[in-house]
């Protein structure tokens, strides 16, 4: 049985067509974090989720991965750990590029963030493509972190981004055609 906390989920995540081009229907998550209940009730889904798990590390890409990886890192007595967009975090990075529509981009994350053999939980608000959450594994992958799971609040199955994701488990709250 669907846990009854998901419907309210759902239906607090504003559709913005067209945006930010002609063609994409934009889930914008700014509306869920305005429904106190909502917002609580999907930290608590994934920290009940993850708890017990022995996870050492949340990994959130950057930016919307920022706003639901450190309560589910406090939730669960992790690191968090942020992946950014180039040149943005200040020490020694190592650094992951992926393709997009058009060119590719890039994530990097700090130098000793995450150790070899730590258990990584990989975070974002949205998988589409699953080029971002492909090129975050492979940045744990990198320094020898074991990746667990990585999980986001929506998902868009129908562009099938799970199958970029290799044999990595993806968790989900909401699906949106
Ligand atoms: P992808 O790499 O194609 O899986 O795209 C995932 C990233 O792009 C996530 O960081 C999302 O926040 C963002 N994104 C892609 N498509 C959408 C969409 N329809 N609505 C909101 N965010 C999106």
């Amino acid at each position: 049985h669907a846990d009854p906390r998901l419907a309210r989920i759902s239906s607090s995540i504003r559709a913005i067509p067209d945006f930010p081009k002609k063609g994409i229907m934009f889930r914008d998550v700014t509306t869920l974090l305005l429904d106190h209940q909502a917002f609580k009730d999907s930290i608590d889904i994934f920290v009940e989720r993850y708890q017990g798990w022995k996870i050492d590390v949340v990994a959130g890409i950057e930016a919307r991965g920022f706003i639901f990886g450190p309560p589910i890192a406090l939730g669960i007595g992790a690191k968090f750990v942020p992946m950014r967009k180039p040149k943005k975090l200040p020490g020694p990075v190592i650094s992951q590029e992926y393709t997009l529509e058009y060119g590719t981009d890039r994530i990097e994350m700090h130098v000793g963030a995450v150790e070899k053999g730590e258990r990584v939980l990989i975070i974002d608000d949205l998988i589409a493509t699953g080029g971002t959450l492909g090129a975050a594994i492979k940045l744990v992958e990198q320094v020898g972190g074991e990746i667990v799971e990585c999980a986001c609040v929506i998902e868009l199955s129908d562009l099938k981004g799970r199958d970029k994701l290799g044999d990595k488990p993806l968790y989900a709250l909401v699906d949106y055609e």
